[in-house]
Protein backbone atom coordinates (compact mmCIF):
# COMPACT_ATOMS: atom_id res chain seq x y z
CA UNK A 1 0.00 0.00 0.00
CA UNK A 2 1.39 3.43 -0.60
CA UNK A 3 2.70 5.38 2.30
CA UNK A 4 -0.10 8.04 1.81
CA UNK A 5 -3.34 6.36 1.49
CA UNK A 6 -1.80 3.81 4.54
CA UNK A 7 -1.72 7.16 6.70
CA UNK A 8 -5.08 8.31 5.42
CA UNK A 9 -6.42 5.21 6.91
CA UNK A 10 -5.41 5.61 10.74
CA UNK A 11 -8.23 6.84 12.69
CA UNK A 12 -8.88 10.32 14.29
CA UNK A 13 -8.57 11.34 17.25
CA UNK A 14 -12.20 11.53 17.79
CA UNK A 15 -13.12 7.91 16.33
CA UNK A 16 -10.39 6.28 18.99
CA UNK A 17 -12.45 8.73 21.74
CA UNK A 18 -15.73 7.21 20.31
CA UNK A 19 -14.13 3.61 21.17
CA UNK A 20 -16.17 2.03 24.41
CA UNK A 21 -12.98 0.86 25.15
CA UNK A 22 -10.98 4.09 25.41
CA UNK A 23 -14.22 6.00 27.07
CA UNK A 24 -13.90 3.62 29.97
CA UNK A 25 -9.96 5.01 30.23
CA UNK A 26 -10.89 8.82 30.25
CA UNK A 27 -13.37 7.42 32.96
CA UNK A 28 -10.35 5.73 34.91
CA UNK A 29 -7.18 8.24 33.83
CA UNK A 30 -9.30 11.64 32.94
CA UNK A 31 -9.55 12.96 29.25
CA UNK A 32 -6.28 14.65 29.07
CA UNK A 33 -4.42 11.83 30.32
CA UNK A 34 -6.82 10.04 27.66
CA UNK A 35 -5.75 12.37 25.46
CA UNK A 36 -2.34 12.65 25.29
CA UNK A 37 -1.74 8.33 25.30
CA UNK A 38 -4.18 9.17 22.18
CA UNK A 39 -1.62 11.53 20.74
CA UNK A 40 1.45 9.28 21.48
CA UNK A 41 -0.49 6.14 19.88
CA UNK A 42 -1.12 7.80 16.72
CA UNK A 43 2.12 9.76 16.12
CA UNK A 44 4.55 6.65 16.79
CA UNK A 45 1.98 4.98 14.20
CA UNK A 46 2.36 7.49 11.68
CA UNK A 47 6.45 6.84 12.00
CA UNK A 48 5.99 2.91 11.99
CA UNK A 49 3.43 3.59 8.88
CA UNK A 50 6.25 5.63 6.82
CA UNK A 51 8.95 3.12 7.88
CA UNK A 52 7.09 0.59 6.23
CA UNK A 53 5.16 -1.01 8.44
CA UNK A 54 1.40 -1.96 7.77
CA UNK A 55 -1.05 -0.19 9.73
CA UNK A 56 -3.27 -1.33 12.24
CA UNK A 57 -6.38 -2.34 12.90
CA UNK A 58 -8.43 0.19 15.70
CA UNK A 59 -8.56 -3.42 18.40
CA UNK A 60 -4.50 -2.86 18.57
CA UNK A 61 -4.46 0.57 18.70
CA UNK A 62 -6.99 0.98 21.19
CA UNK A 63 -4.73 -1.96 23.17
CA UNK A 64 -2.06 0.70 22.49
CA UNK A 65 -3.62 3.54 24.15
CA UNK A 66 -4.54 1.87 27.06
CA UNK A 67 -0.88 0.52 27.58
CA UNK A 68 0.07 4.25 26.62
CA UNK A 69 -2.50 5.90 29.09
CA UNK A 70 -1.61 3.43 32.21
CA UNK A 71 2.53 4.66 31.50
CA UNK A 72 1.13 8.04 31.22
CA UNK A 73 -0.74 7.53 34.61
CA UNK A 74 1.89 5.56 36.36
CA UNK A 75 4.35 6.25 38.80
CA UNK A 76 7.79 7.26 37.44
CA UNK A 77 9.48 7.23 40.62
CA UNK A 78 8.38 3.97 42.02
CA UNK A 79 9.34 0.92 44.33
CA UNK A 80 11.90 -1.57 43.39
CA UNK A 81 13.32 -4.81 44.81
CA UNK A 82 16.89 -4.71 45.29
CA UNK A 83 18.04 -8.39 44.89
CA UNK A 84 21.73 -7.39 44.06
CA UNK A 85 23.06 -7.80 47.05
CA UNK A 86 24.54 -3.84 47.26
CA UNK A 87 23.25 -2.65 50.01
CA UNK A 88 23.73 0.84 49.30
CA UNK A 89 22.80 0.75 45.81
CA UNK A 90 23.03 4.36 44.45
CA UNK A 91 21.16 3.71 40.98
CA UNK A 92 18.28 2.41 43.14
CA UNK A 93 18.05 5.20 45.96
CA UNK A 94 20.87 3.92 48.22
CA UNK A 95 19.31 4.03 52.35
CA UNK A 96 15.64 2.46 52.71
CA UNK A 97 14.28 4.16 55.49
CA UNK A 98 12.78 2.89 59.14
CA UNK A 99 9.10 2.55 59.14
CA UNK A 100 9.34 5.37 61.77
CA UNK A 101 11.43 7.26 59.96
CA UNK A 102 8.98 7.29 57.02
CA UNK A 103 6.34 8.01 59.68
CA UNK A 104 7.85 10.89 60.83
CA UNK A 105 7.96 12.34 57.19
CA UNK A 106 4.13 11.70 56.43
CA UNK A 107 3.16 13.19 59.95
CA UNK A 108 4.86 16.20 59.26
CA UNK A 109 4.37 16.50 55.37
CA UNK A 110 0.67 15.94 55.98
CA UNK A 111 0.16 19.11 57.27
CA UNK A 112 1.62 22.22 59.21
CA UNK A 113 5.07 21.76 61.24
CA UNK A 114 6.65 23.59 63.79
CA UNK A 115 9.68 23.80 60.77
CA UNK A 116 10.89 26.98 62.41
CA UNK A 117 8.56 27.68 64.99
CA UNK A 118 9.33 27.64 68.61
CA UNK A 119 6.31 26.18 69.91
CA UNK A 120 7.49 27.11 74.01
CA UNK A 121 7.58 30.89 73.32
CA UNK A 122 5.70 30.75 70.01
CA UNK A 123 8.09 32.85 68.31
CA UNK A 124 10.45 31.99 65.22
CA UNK A 125 12.74 29.21 65.53
CA UNK A 126 15.07 27.47 63.55
CA UNK A 127 14.40 24.21 61.50
CA UNK A 128 18.41 23.22 62.27
CA UNK A 129 17.20 22.96 65.56
CA UNK A 130 15.19 20.02 65.08
CA UNK A 131 18.51 17.64 64.55
CA UNK A 132 21.34 19.64 66.04
CA UNK A 133 20.52 18.44 69.54
CA UNK A 134 20.75 14.69 68.55
CA UNK A 135 24.27 14.97 65.96
CA UNK A 136 25.64 16.69 69.38
CA UNK A 137 24.49 14.00 71.73
CA UNK A 138 25.37 11.44 69.05
CA UNK A 139 28.80 12.48 67.80
CA UNK A 140 30.47 14.59 70.85
CA UNK A 141 30.91 17.50 68.70
CA UNK A 142 29.62 21.13 69.96
CA UNK A 143 27.50 21.80 66.96
CA UNK A 144 26.02 20.20 63.87
CA UNK A 145 24.12 21.49 60.50
CA UNK A 146 22.08 19.00 57.98
CA UNK A 147 22.32 20.59 54.36
CA UNK A 148 20.52 18.48 51.12
CA UNK A 149 23.74 15.82 50.63
CA UNK A 150 27.00 15.66 51.64
CA UNK A 151 28.63 17.25 48.33
CA UNK A 152 26.90 20.45 49.42
CA UNK A 153 28.00 19.84 52.86
CA UNK A 154 31.74 19.87 51.78
CA UNK A 155 30.96 22.26 48.87
CA UNK A 156 29.59 25.25 51.39
CA UNK A 157 32.36 23.99 54.57
CA UNK A 158 34.73 25.35 51.60
CA UNK A 159 32.97 28.19 50.08
CA UNK A 160 32.17 29.75 53.83
CA UNK A 161 35.75 29.18 55.29
CA UNK A 162 38.11 29.30 51.91
CA UNK A 163 36.66 30.91 49.41
CA UNK A 164 39.43 33.13 47.61
CA UNK A 165 42.36 31.33 49.83
CA UNK A 166 44.17 27.99 49.62
CA UNK A 167 43.00 24.22 50.94
CA UNK A 168 45.85 21.68 51.36
CA UNK A 169 45.24 18.15 50.16
CA UNK A 170 46.97 14.98 49.81
CA UNK A 171 47.38 14.02 45.87
CA UNK A 172 46.23 10.66 47.39
CA UNK A 173 42.96 12.03 48.40
CA UNK A 174 41.91 14.07 45.23
CA UNK A 175 39.01 11.37 44.50
CA UNK A 176 36.35 11.36 42.32
CA UNK A 177 33.38 10.34 44.41
CA UNK A 178 30.93 8.71 41.26
CA UNK A 179 28.51 11.02 39.64
CA UNK A 180 30.53 13.48 38.77
CA UNK A 181 32.02 14.89 42.30
CA UNK A 182 35.53 15.30 41.91
CA UNK A 183 37.31 16.87 44.73
CA UNK A 184 39.50 19.36 42.09
CA UNK A 185 36.19 20.72 40.80
CA UNK A 186 34.53 20.88 44.23
CA UNK A 187 36.91 22.68 45.62
CA UNK A 188 37.18 25.18 42.13
CA UNK A 189 33.59 25.73 42.76
CA UNK A 190 33.92 27.06 45.76
CA UNK A 191 36.25 29.46 44.81
CA UNK A 192 39.22 28.08 47.02
CA UNK A 193 42.40 27.39 45.83
CA UNK A 194 43.48 23.90 45.53
CA UNK A 195 47.20 23.02 46.91
CA UNK A 196 48.13 19.56 46.58
CA UNK A 197 50.62 18.10 48.68
CA UNK A 198 52.46 14.64 48.83
CA UNK A 199 52.44 11.98 46.20
CA UNK A 200 49.11 9.42 44.68
CA UNK A 201 50.55 6.93 47.59
CA UNK A 202 52.52 8.62 50.34
CA UNK A 203 51.70 11.87 51.86
CA UNK A 204 53.66 13.07 55.20
CA UNK A 205 52.51 15.65 57.73
CA UNK A 206 55.51 17.48 56.97
CA UNK A 207 54.23 17.83 53.44
CA UNK A 208 51.50 19.47 54.54
CA UNK A 209 53.52 21.56 57.13
CA UNK A 210 55.53 22.85 54.01
CA UNK A 211 53.19 23.91 52.21
CA UNK A 212 51.47 26.17 54.40
CA UNK A 213 51.60 29.68 53.81
CA UNK A 214 49.60 32.74 54.96
CA UNK A 215 46.98 32.26 52.54
CA UNK A 216 46.23 29.12 53.69
CA UNK A 217 42.41 28.53 54.89
CA UNK A 218 41.98 25.43 56.02
CA UNK A 219 43.54 21.45 55.63
CA UNK A 220 41.55 19.25 54.01
CA UNK A 221 41.03 15.20 54.49
CA UNK A 222 39.03 13.24 52.17
CA UNK A 223 38.05 9.60 52.70
CA UNK A 224 39.18 7.96 49.72
CA UNK A 225 35.42 5.85 50.10
CA UNK A 226 35.32 4.10 46.78
CA UNK A 227 38.95 2.65 46.39
CA UNK A 228 42.13 1.41 48.02
CA UNK A 229 45.85 1.80 47.34
CA UNK A 230 47.94 -0.92 48.84
CA UNK A 231 51.56 -1.47 49.24
CA UNK A 232 53.66 1.39 49.90
CA UNK A 233 51.29 3.51 50.74
CA UNK A 234 51.19 6.28 53.51
CA UNK A 235 48.72 9.13 54.66
CA UNK A 236 49.08 11.78 57.84
CA UNK A 237 46.58 10.57 60.36
CA UNK A 238 43.84 12.39 61.52
CA UNK A 239 45.37 13.57 64.98
CA UNK A 240 48.92 14.68 63.00
CA UNK A 241 46.60 16.57 60.82
CA UNK A 242 44.56 18.30 64.26
CA UNK A 243 47.91 19.17 65.60
CA UNK A 244 49.22 20.45 62.65
CA UNK A 245 46.27 22.56 62.60
CA UNK A 246 45.93 23.78 65.90
CA UNK A 247 49.83 24.99 65.84
CA UNK A 248 49.61 26.99 62.88
CA UNK A 249 46.06 28.06 63.46
CA UNK A 250 44.47 26.21 61.08
CA UNK A 251 40.71 24.46 60.89
CA UNK A 252 40.89 20.52 59.75
CA UNK A 253 37.76 19.49 57.72
CA UNK A 254 37.13 15.91 57.39
CA UNK A 255 34.97 14.41 54.17
CA UNK A 256 34.33 11.34 55.49
CA UNK A 257 31.79 10.33 53.03
CA UNK A 258 30.05 7.33 54.80
CA UNK A 259 30.38 8.47 58.28
CA UNK A 260 29.16 5.13 60.00
CA UNK A 261 28.00 5.70 63.57
CA UNK A 262 27.94 1.94 64.28
CA UNK A 263 31.21 0.14 63.82
CA UNK A 264 30.93 -1.99 60.79
CA UNK A 265 34.40 -4.35 62.18
CA UNK A 266 31.40 -5.83 64.28
CA UNK A 267 29.76 -7.35 61.18
CA UNK A 268 33.18 -8.81 59.93
CA UNK A 269 33.91 -5.98 57.66
CA UNK A 270 36.98 -3.47 58.01
CA UNK A 271 36.24 -0.89 60.18
CA UNK A 272 35.29 2.18 58.15
CA UNK A 273 36.32 5.75 59.29
CA UNK A 274 33.31 6.64 62.56
CA UNK A 275 32.35 10.31 62.77
CA UNK A 276 32.56 9.97 66.78
CA UNK A 277 36.24 8.68 66.21
CA UNK A 278 37.34 12.21 63.95
CA UNK A 279 35.46 14.25 66.39
CA UNK A 280 37.55 12.84 69.11
CA UNK A 281 40.69 13.44 67.37
CA UNK A 282 39.71 16.93 67.62
CA UNK A 283 39.00 17.84 63.98
CA UNK A 284 37.31 20.93 63.52
CA UNK A 285 34.45 20.10 60.93
CA UNK A 286 33.21 16.34 59.96
CA UNK A 287 31.06 16.31 56.93
CA UNK A 288 28.95 13.37 55.73
CA UNK A 289 26.18 12.12 53.93
CA UNK A 290 22.83 11.03 55.69
CA UNK A 291 21.83 8.32 53.09
CA UNK A 292 24.97 5.95 53.27
CA UNK A 293 25.61 3.95 56.30
CA UNK A 294 23.42 6.01 58.65
CA UNK A 295 20.98 5.19 56.93
CA UNK A 296 18.59 7.86 56.74
CA UNK A 297 17.43 10.38 53.90
CA UNK A 298 19.31 12.16 51.29
CA UNK A 299 21.15 14.78 53.63
CA UNK A 300 24.86 16.11 54.20
CA UNK A 301 25.54 16.72 57.64
CA UNK A 302 28.62 19.16 59.06
CA UNK A 303 29.37 18.58 62.67
CA UNK A 304 32.00 20.48 64.92
CA UNK A 305 32.89 23.63 66.13
CA UNK A 306 30.81 25.58 67.26
CA UNK A 307 32.18 29.02 65.82
CA UNK A 308 32.86 27.21 62.46
CA UNK A 309 29.29 26.05 62.11
CA UNK A 310 28.08 29.50 62.50
CA UNK A 311 29.69 30.98 60.19
CA UNK A 312 28.68 28.18 57.68
CA UNK A 313 25.17 28.94 58.90
CA UNK A 314 25.26 32.49 57.96
CA UNK A 315 26.52 32.04 54.77
CA UNK A 316 23.93 32.92 51.53
CA UNK A 317 24.70 29.14 49.95
CA UNK A 318 23.12 27.47 53.24
CA UNK A 319 20.04 28.82 52.38
CA UNK A 320 20.49 27.49 48.69
CA UNK A 321 21.51 23.88 49.90
CA UNK A 322 18.76 23.89 53.00
CA UNK A 323 17.18 20.33 53.38
CA UNK A 324 13.22 20.22 53.69
CA UNK A 325 11.11 19.48 56.26
CA UNK A 326 10.54 16.13 54.99
CA UNK A 327 13.69 15.19 55.16
CA UNK A 328 15.02 16.95 58.54
CA UNK A 329 11.83 14.72 59.73
CA UNK A 330 13.01 11.31 58.54
CA UNK A 331 16.59 12.76 59.68
CA UNK A 332 15.60 13.18 63.21
CA UNK A 333 13.84 10.03 63.57
CA UNK A 334 16.53 7.88 61.90
CA UNK A 335 19.34 9.74 64.65
CA UNK A 336 16.61 8.51 67.35
CA UNK A 337 17.43 4.75 66.38
CA UNK A 338 21.01 5.39 67.59
CA UNK A 339 20.31 7.33 70.67
CA UNK A 340 17.83 4.20 71.39
CA UNK A 341 20.36 1.83 70.74
CA UNK A 342 18.15 0.31 68.44
CA UNK A 343 20.23 0.83 65.27
CA UNK A 344 20.86 -2.44 63.90
CA UNK A 345 17.49 -4.16 63.94
CA UNK A 346 15.54 -0.87 63.62
CA UNK A 347 17.50 1.33 60.99
CA UNK A 348 16.94 -0.90 57.34
CA UNK A 349 21.04 -0.64 56.47
CA UNK A 350 21.94 -1.75 59.28
CA UNK A 351 19.74 -4.67 59.36
CA UNK A 352 20.70 -5.61 55.97
CA UNK A 353 24.25 -5.66 56.82
CA UNK A 354 23.50 -7.35 60.47
CA UNK A 355 21.19 -10.61 58.98
CA UNK A 356 22.99 -13.90 60.03
CA UNK A 357 24.11 -16.03 57.75
CA UNK A 358 21.38 -18.96 59.19
CA UNK A 359 18.75 -16.39 58.28
CA UNK A 360 19.73 -15.49 55.11
CA UNK A 361 20.18 -18.97 54.44
CA UNK A 362 16.80 -20.33 56.14
CA UNK A 363 14.58 -17.28 54.02
CA UNK A 364 16.67 -18.75 50.69
CA UNK A 365 15.82 -22.34 51.06
CA UNK A 366 12.08 -21.34 52.02
CA UNK A 367 12.18 -19.31 48.21
CA UNK A 368 13.83 -22.14 46.00
CA UNK A 369 11.13 -24.62 47.72
CA UNK A 370 8.37 -22.27 46.79
CA UNK A 371 9.86 -21.33 43.58
CA UNK A 372 10.24 -25.50 42.98
CA UNK A 373 6.89 -25.88 44.04
CA UNK A 374 5.96 -23.77 41.27
CA UNK A 375 8.23 -26.05 38.29
CA UNK A 376 11.41 -24.00 38.38
CA UNK A 377 14.47 -25.24 38.93
CA UNK A 378 16.07 -22.79 41.88
CA UNK A 379 18.68 -23.55 44.41
CA UNK A 380 20.33 -21.95 47.13
CA UNK A 381 23.91 -21.08 46.65
CA UNK A 382 26.60 -19.26 48.92
CA UNK A 383 27.92 -15.88 47.46
CA UNK A 384 28.75 -12.86 48.31
CA UNK A 385 27.21 -9.20 49.28
CA UNK A 386 29.07 -5.87 49.45
CA UNK A 387 28.09 -2.10 51.08
CA UNK A 388 28.17 0.05 48.15
CA UNK A 389 27.99 3.39 48.37
CA UNK A 390 31.62 4.50 48.03
CA UNK A 391 32.01 2.49 51.55
CA UNK A 392 34.36 -0.61 52.19
CA UNK A 393 35.50 -1.33 48.73
CA UNK A 394 36.68 -5.02 48.26
CA UNK A 395 34.80 -5.89 51.58
CA UNK A 396 32.22 -8.05 50.96
CA UNK A 397 30.07 -10.25 53.39
CA UNK A 398 28.76 -13.72 53.09
CA UNK A 399 25.46 -14.25 51.56
CA UNK A 400 23.43 -16.74 50.10
CA UNK A 401 21.37 -16.31 47.15
CA UNK A 402 18.96 -18.29 45.30
CA UNK A 403 19.84 -19.07 41.39
CA UNK A 404 17.42 -19.29 38.86
CA UNK A 405 17.57 -21.82 36.13
CA UNK A 406 15.45 -20.59 32.63
CA UNK A 407 16.89 -21.10 29.35
CA UNK A 408 17.87 -17.34 29.06
CA UNK A 409 18.84 -15.46 32.39
CA UNK A 410 18.74 -12.10 30.60
CA UNK A 411 15.14 -12.37 29.26
CA UNK A 412 13.81 -13.49 33.08
CA UNK A 413 16.00 -10.59 34.32
CA UNK A 414 14.30 -7.90 31.55
CA UNK A 415 10.47 -9.71 33.09
CA UNK A 416 11.55 -8.91 36.52
CA UNK A 417 12.67 -5.50 36.28
CA UNK A 418 9.37 -4.76 33.95
CA UNK A 419 7.02 -6.67 36.83
CA UNK A 420 5.25 -4.87 39.82
CA UNK A 421 7.72 -4.52 41.83
CA UNK A 422 10.39 -4.30 39.45
CA UNK A 423 12.79 -6.67 41.04
CA UNK A 424 16.99 -5.72 40.09
CA UNK A 425 18.36 -9.23 40.45
CA UNK A 426 21.94 -10.08 39.77
CA UNK A 427 23.45 -12.30 36.48
CA UNK A 428 26.53 -14.06 37.34
CA UNK A 429 28.11 -16.34 34.74
CA UNK A 430 24.89 -16.89 32.92
CA UNK A 431 22.98 -17.29 36.35
CA UNK A 432 20.36 -14.77 37.54
CA UNK A 433 21.09 -14.70 41.51
CA UNK A 434 19.07 -13.56 43.94
CA UNK A 435 20.85 -11.84 46.90
CA UNK A 436 18.19 -12.10 49.91
CA UNK A 437 20.52 -9.42 52.48
CA UNK A 438 19.06 -6.92 50.66
CA UNK A 439 15.60 -7.75 50.46
CA UNK A 440 14.12 -7.28 54.13
CA UNK A 441 12.55 -10.35 55.44
CA UNK A 442 9.21 -8.65 54.99
CA UNK A 443 9.27 -8.34 51.56
CA UNK A 444 9.89 -11.85 50.55
CA UNK A 445 6.23 -12.66 49.72
CA UNK A 446 6.37 -9.65 47.34
CA UNK A 447 9.45 -10.86 45.86
CA UNK A 448 8.43 -14.59 45.76
CA UNK A 449 5.17 -13.03 43.94
CA UNK A 450 7.59 -10.45 41.26
CA UNK A 451 8.73 -13.95 40.16
CA UNK A 452 5.99 -15.98 40.01
CA UNK A 453 4.33 -13.26 37.80
CA UNK A 454 8.06 -12.99 35.95
CA UNK A 455 8.14 -16.86 35.06
CA UNK A 456 4.37 -17.36 33.90
CA UNK A 457 4.83 -19.17 31.10
CA UNK A 458 6.63 -17.33 28.25
CA UNK A 459 9.03 -18.95 25.32
CA UNK A 460 11.90 -17.10 26.44
CA UNK A 461 11.81 -17.96 30.43
CA UNK A 462 11.04 -21.44 30.21
CA UNK A 463 12.46 -23.43 32.74
CA UNK A 464 15.51 -25.52 31.72
CA UNK A 465 16.60 -28.55 33.10
CA UNK A 466 19.75 -27.06 35.30
CA UNK A 467 20.94 -23.99 36.69
CA UNK A 468 23.42 -22.23 34.14
C1 LIG B 1 29.67 9.91 48.90
C2 LIG B 1 30.70 10.94 49.18
C3 LIG B 1 30.45 12.30 48.92
C4 LIG B 1 29.15 12.76 48.33
O1 LIG B 1 28.11 12.54 49.23
P1 LIG B 1 26.57 12.66 48.72
O2 LIG B 1 25.79 12.54 49.99
O3 LIG B 1 26.36 11.56 47.76
O4 LIG B 1 26.44 14.00 48.10
C5 LIG B 1 31.43 13.21 49.21
N1 LIG B 1 32.61 12.82 49.72
C6 LIG B 1 32.91 11.52 49.98
C7 LIG B 1 34.24 11.17 50.54
C8 LIG B 1 31.95 10.54 49.72
O5 LIG B 1 32.22 9.26 49.97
Amino acid sequence: MEVGSALRQLPSVDRLLQEAAVQALVTRYARPQVLAAIRATLDAERAAVRAGAAPRELGPLVAAVAAQAAALAGPRLRRVLNATGVVLHTNLGRAPLSPSALAAAASVGGGYSNLEYELGPGERGSRHEHIGDRLRRLTGAPAALAVNNNASAVLLALAALAAGREVIVSRGQLVEIGGGFRIPDVLRQSGARLVEVGTTNRTYIEDYARAITPDTALLLRVHPSNFQVRGFVHSASPEELVALGRARGLPVVDDLGSGSLLDTAAYGLAHEPMVQESVAAGMSLVCFSGDKLLGGPQAGIIVGESELIGRLRRHPLTRAVRPDKLTIAALAATLDHYLRDEAPRAVPVWRMIAAPLEALQARAEHLAAALTAHGVVAEVVEGESTVGGGSLPDETLPSRLVAVGVESEAALAARLRAGDPPVVARLERDRLLLDLRTILPEDDGALLDALRAALAPADDVRPSADIG
